[in-house]
């Protein structure tokens, strides 16, 4: 896409804006960078970010709130201040109230506006003073541990659980520790509010200088694509990804609007062509069943000579039973001390069900806190009134909060491990068996 150059406002060039997370992401298409932070499009607020900057607000005023008045937590003032958000950031909300306490002794800021100029050092009034920044981030709460250690905690109310290895997670511990420079270590958390569920990271002193290296890099690259702009040397690249989801030229403007996936489809005819699929792959499955059961295994050859195979493949699951396995892996760990990771991350499956029976809540009332927690982005049946009848896509992404190792110790099974075949419905194998003579 050709920008004209006078695209920059009749008052000049103005100053490339700092470097920031958001500014890093939109950088992924260059039309969307340019159209947001160089023509300064107008973007209309879409609900998930006002739900988000709603979130932001009454978490940082509670948590300002239990500094002023030293307290962990005040659930009455936490319960005034949700009345307040619309309905779907106060079901987000909900789950913060209950598994969180703060210690405002340790709470350094929240909303903490950092600047920094090109050699990172930090800028008090950045753009007061003429002087405008080169990197900035605004980070949602920082908490010191000690004179050497922080947290900086990023709450996110969007729907996907992701790793702490973004662009932002080593950014944002960057900037704080060039504004103090007695940090040591930074620990970074992505909390995922709407879930309850975090992932963290943590970077020390001796990671700055790679951390710098890469924020340079995005520094230079934000400037070249300023300079593109002014010189409309080349057309900008059209590149779509998962950022076309918050582009405002999705719509309307997008160069590769005709082939890019994203505007094909708005995102409720999205969902009824997954049903669709999903209806679609069922049959076709059930009658290639059919078919596999009469004839045995189906083969398909494609005119490159690959090869797919469909066909039932037995799996082999192994269960322990708890009754021995319990007592043979205390003695194991009694004689093998070194063996405390293994031991930490053991876990047993099969519980949640049992302990609910009426006649075992004493058992269920000791001390059992699961050490992993299964959370699935998943889609439900098409229309409301089937909302509980729970059909999921096989697409459905699984997040681990885990430290558990895939070892499972299964209520009465025997302890030589049982392998139990069985037929699964991932059936499908798909072989890619070239013939070698085609390859020679
Ligand atoms: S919608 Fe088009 S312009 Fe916007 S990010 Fe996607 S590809 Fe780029």
């Amino acid at each position: 896409m050709k920008i004209p150059t006078d695209s920059q406002g009749s008052d000049g060039p103005r100053p490339i804006p700092p470097l920031s997370q958001s500014r890093q992401g939109d950088m992924a298409c260059e039309t969307l960078y340019v159209c947001k932070h160089v023509h300064r499009a107008r973007v209309g607020e879409s609900e998930p970010a006002a739900r988000g900057i709603k979130i932001h607000q009454v978490l940082a005023t509670y948590i300002n709130h239990l500094v002023k008045t030293t307290r962990t937590t005040d659930l009455e003032i936490f319960d005034a201040l949700v009345r307040g958000a619309g309905a779907e950031a106060r079901e987000v909300l909900e789950k913060f109230r209950d598994n969180h306490a703060f210690d405002p002794e340790k709470i350094l800021a929240t909303e903490l506006h950092i600047a920094l100029d090109e050699q990172f050092l930090p800028i008090e009034h950045p753009s007061g003073d003429g002087q405008i920044a080169d990197y900035e981030g605004t980070l949602d709460l920082v908490m010191l541990h000690s004179l050497t250690e922080a947290e900086i905690d990023d709450w996110k109310s969007y729907y996907q659980i992701i790793e702490a290895d973004t662009f932002q997670s080593k950014f944002y511990p960057l900037l704080l520790m060039c504004l103090n420079p007695s940090l040591e270590r930074v620990k970074f958390v992505l909390e995922f509010v709407r879930y309850g569920v975090s992932r963290c990271v943590e970077y020390t002193r001796t990671d700055m200088p790679w951390l710098k290296e890469l924020a340079q890099r995005e520094r230079t690259r934000q400037r070249k694509l300023h300079e593109l702009v002014s010189s409309g040397d080349r057309n900008l690249k059209v590149s779509p990804g998962r950022h076309c989801t918050w582009c405002p030229l999705l719509l309307n403007g997008c160069p590769m609007a005709e082939t890019n996936p994203y505007g094909q489809l708005t995102a409720e005819e999205r969902l009824r062509f997954a049903l669709w699929l999903q209806e679609a792959e069922k049959q076709n499955t059930r009658v290639l069943k059919e078919l596999m059961v009469e004839h045995g295994p189906l083969r398909y050859r494609d005119e490159n000579e690959s090869e797919y195979i469909a066909g039932f493949v037995p799996t082999e699951k192994r269960f322990y039973p708890y009754q021995d396995g319990a007592s043979i892996l205390d003695e194991w760990f009694t004689a093998h001390p070194d063996e405390r990771a293994l031991r930490e991350k053991l876990t047993i499956s099969g519980l949640s069900s049992a302990i609910k029976a009426e006649k075992r809540a004493e058992l269920a009332c000791k001390h059992f806190s699961p050490s992993s927690v299964q959370l699935k982005s998943e889609i439900n049946g098409a229309c409301l009134c089937k909302r509980h009848q729970k059909r999921h896509l096989e697409f459905c992404t699984a997040y681990l909060r885990s430290r558990g190792s895939g070892v499972r110790i299964s209520p009465g099974a025997p302890f030589t491990p049982s392998p139990s075949v069985t037929y699964t419905r991932s059936f499908l194998v798909r072989s890619r068996q070239r013939a070698d003579r085609h390859k020679s």
